[in-house]
């Protein structure tokens, strides 16, 4: 069997078009802040093209450019002022940030209204607790390719490989929202194989190159590769591919699969904010 690519590039394009058509047929600009901290070059090209893809939907670009010596007080101000900014939707602190900055700390200051990349603790108690909120980008994206391609979640066996707060837990709290059964892996998981077997969705977010392979996949089973390395053959996810597409039902392509959805749901979380801070107004 080989499986049907999912192409998330295509998708990602058409809800880009979505937005900026939500745009332009209401009275809103929404604003996006996105806060850079230091010089670290992947970080620059990622927030780069956030603030390209947000301008050609129609989003005002709030972008701070902070030095990488910038201290705690400096930094939270900042998001303190975005905060109470009323042209700013939606606030997006790059992570990572430099060692000497409290992470948590920042995160937890951004305005759960504003908070685009769903971070804070309360956008994940609402989503944990299944109420509306901002959702993390990178989840968010994975269900709208399932829903694209017509895999139908409810019922569904899901395994998501990965707890990470950015990808895995709230990963598996969208697909226990949409009625799946979900198991969570980790590096402590044992027999990892005889998990992901089950699973007839498996969204795979460890951060280790090619881990999942043909055996750890159920045939037919829709496959999604959260990850992304660089190697000397080129680009490569946490799932082996070549193996991957003989076995399952489904499976996306990195690049090209998951990565260009997390920037479609970003401009999608700041059209949402925008539309619920115009109706509080
Ligand atoms: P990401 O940003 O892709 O979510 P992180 O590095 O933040 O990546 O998190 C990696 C997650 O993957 C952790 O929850 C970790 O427990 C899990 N993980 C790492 N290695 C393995 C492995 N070999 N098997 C299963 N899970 C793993």
């Amino acid at each position: 069997m080989t499986a049907t690519l999912i192409d998330g590039k295509e998708l990602a394009g058409i809800l880009r078009r979505e937005v900026a058509n939500r745009i332009a047929a209401s009275a809103i600009t929404p604003g996006l802040a996105t806060v850079l901290v230091g010089d670290d070059p992947a970080s620059g090209i990622y927030v780069a093209s956030k603030r390209r893809l947000s301008v050609a939907a129609g989003i005002r670009d709030h972008h701070r450019h902070l030095p990488s010596d910038v201290t705690q007080g400096e930094l939270e101000r900042v998001v303190d002022e975005l905060n109470s900014d009323a042209e700013v939707d939606g606030i997006l602190v790059q992570l990572p940030l430099p060692a000497h900055l409290d992470t948590a700390a920042v995160i937890a200051r951004i305005d759960p209204d504003k908070d685009v990349d769903g971070l804070t603790e309360v956008s994940a108690g609402r989503l944990a607790l299944n109420r509306p909120g901002l959702q993390p980008c990178t989840p968010s994206g994975v269900i709208r390719l399932l829903d694209w391609v017509g895999v139908d979640i409810k019922g569904t066996r899901a395994v998501v490989v990965g707890r990470s707060d950015l990808v895995g837990r709230p990963q598996a709290q969208l697909l226990l929202a949409r009625d799946a059964t979900v198991t969570v892996c980790h590096r402590y998981t044992t027999d990892l194989a005889s998990v992901t077997r089950t699973a007839d969705i498996l969204v795979v977010a460890a951060g280790v190159p090619r881990l999942v392979g043909a055996q750890h996949i159920k045939p037919g089973a829709a496959v999604i590769d959260v990850g992304i390395h660089r190697t000397d053959d080129g680009l490569c996810g946490d799932v082996d591919f070549d193996a991957a597409r003989q076995v399952a039902g489904f499976v996306t392509p990195v690049p090209g699969g998951v990565g260009p959805m997390t920037i479609a749901s970003l401009l999608q979380n700041t059209v949402t904010a925008a539309e619920l801070h115009r109706r509080r107004r």
